[in-house]
């Protein structure tokens, strides 16, 4: 039931009450005033008739005063009177139904009266007691049915709920028309633009008149405030979420250049060798050398280098590109052979090879760009911390796992890229620092400390976390999880 309903309903309950027992109370003192009125005209009426019987026993004896007062009762129609004995002497009735209290009043001289119930609907006898000849104590005693009475308060009763029932309903659709006016709808409204704040629209207002000044206004314009507020913090937040997301982006793209950096010295070496031989091609060309056929095979043989060193610098220029993280279905296998591929001239520099472990056909949904430079990150790592010759393993298989309790989540399914190297391994008290923003142990231009931060945020952002293992002085182990999705 709405709250101006149950409001309106207490309201009237209260109300219904009251009156009600303000009618009852009414009812009651009608009801003790008519048997007051009953009692005091049979009062007036003993009193007239003990003066008359009186003397009439004075002067004429009982039988004509009985006679008289017998014969007044042909005028009256509503009381009967009759004569009793209260002395107990001849003629007096038994008394026992009498009650005590009331005889002992009429002997002190006084009037008395009951309500002899038995015969409905009630009778109502009143005493005035007389003494006659200074001798016997007899009474008037005047009977009258309350038939009337009851007939009276019956109307009474009927008019007073006729009445109340009428307050009642004119106070139920007036209380009814001011709880929906002045409760209602107003609460309505408030009700409707939490119900907006609630779906996001945090535009949405509500306006209560002012004047009212109650504390649905005061609830109103809180709430108003609310929504104000709320919407600065959204466009705060939004402004403050581009501002992290731009310098995680610039963080990556840094660490990605300083990757290049890295990878260019090696890449160099690299280009050396198809450059010498394409030197000493043109050279051949250009001293009349190669004559004949060997001309076109020498131009065939530099055409080729020129292919290969096109191909290691596009790949190197890919690599640094700055690009929006984009998801699309990639081959694993295909994925840590273009990762390794620019390593190798690094490798071989320190006499290191670098096996991959990769099933064919394992396929995840990710971006094969950020997933290219974690990996990157990991084997350039694996390299530097190998200070003697030795192997960098890369392995991927599918694993059921959970995630870290940092991570949260339950078990499931994820395709797990080790990167094993034989290096000096990282000792206990480095260990849990590793993946923290420019943490590094390298030397000045050797480390800047991003590779692992930068790599762990582009795991998580895939859904993904990465592990490590290591042993001082054997090695150790990075473990990059991605969920296997529905491939
Ligand atoms: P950087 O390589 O620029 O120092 P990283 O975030 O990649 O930054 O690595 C942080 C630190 O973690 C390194 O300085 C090094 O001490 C340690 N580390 C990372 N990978 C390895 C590894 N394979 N073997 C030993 N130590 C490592």
């Amino acid at each position: 039931m709405r709250l101006a309903r149950k409001f309106t309903l207490a309201l009237v309950l209260l109300a219904v009450a009251v009156i009600s027992g303000l009618q009852y109370i009414q009812v009651r003192r009608e009801l003790e005033r008519s048997a007051l009125d009953m009692q005091h005209d049979h009062r007036l009426l003993g009193h007239t008739l003990a003066g008359a019987i009186g003397k009439a026993w004075q002067l004429a004896g009982e039988r004509e005063a009985l006679t008289l007062l017998h014969q007044s009762n042909r005028f009256q129609e509503q009381v009967h009177l009759r004569w009793v004995w209260l002395d107990g002497g001849p003629g007096t009735p038994p008394l026992d139904g009498f009650p005590p209290r009331l005889l002992a009043t009429l002997r002190a001289g006084q009037d008395g009266s009951m309500v002899d119930p038995s015969p409905e609907p009630g009778l109502l006898h009143s005493y005035t007691p007389v003494i006659i000849n200074n001798q016997r104590l007899g009474a008037i005693e005047i009977t009258e049915s309350l038939g009337d009475q009851q007939q009276h308060v019956r109307t009474v009763v009927v008019g007073t709920i006729a009445a109340t029932a009428a307050i009642t309903a004119a106070f139920f659709v007036a209380a009814m028309a001011m709880g929906r006016r002045l409760v209602g709808e107003p609460v309505d409204r408030l009700v409707k633009l939490a119900h907006r704040i609630g779906q996001g629209d945090l535009t949405a207002r509500v306006q209560l008149p002012q004047k009212r000044g109650d504390e649905l206004t005061a609830l109103a314009s809180a709430m108003n405030r609310m929504g104000e507020q709320l919407e600065e913090t959204r466009a705060r937040l939004a402004s403050e979420t581009a501002a992290r997301l731009s310098a995680v982006e610039h963080l990556r793209h840094a660490d990605r250049l300083t990757t290049v950096g890295k990878l260019a010295s090696g890449v160099a070496h690299e280009l050396g060798t198809p450059l010498n031989v394409v030197m000493g091609r043109a050279k051949m060309i250009s001293s009349g050398e190669a004559e004949g056929e060997e001309v076109a095979e020498c131009a065939q043989i530099i055409s080729q280098q020129a292919h290969h060193m096109t191909g290691i610098i596009r790949q190197l220029l890919d690599f640094a590109r700055r690009r929006a993280p984009h998801r699309a279905p990639e081959d694993v296998h295909g994925l840590v052979e273009r990762s390794l591929s620019l390593l190798r001239p690094m490798a071989s520099k320190r006499s290191v090879a670098l096996e991959a472990q990769v099933p064919s056909g394992l396929a995840l949904e990710v971006d094969g760009g950020q997933v290219q430079q974690v990996l990157t990150n990991l084997v350039m790592n694996a390299l530097q911390a190998m200070k003697r010759p030795g192997t960098v393993h890369v392995r991927a298989e599918e694993v059921r796992a959970t995630p870290p309790a940092a991570e949260g989540g339950a078990e499931s399914d994820y395709v797990r890229l080790d990167v094993e190297d034989q290096g000096d391994g990282i000792p206990a008290d480095v260990l849990p620092h590793v993946f923290e923003p420019f943490f590094t142990t390298k030397d000045v231009g050797e480390g800047t400390g991003l590779g692992l931060s930068v790599s762990y945020g582009l795991v998580r952002d895939h859904g993904g976390w990465i592990g490590v293992r290591s042993e001082p002085g054997r090695g150790s182990c990075f473990s990059i999880y991605l969920p296997r999705g529905e491939h």
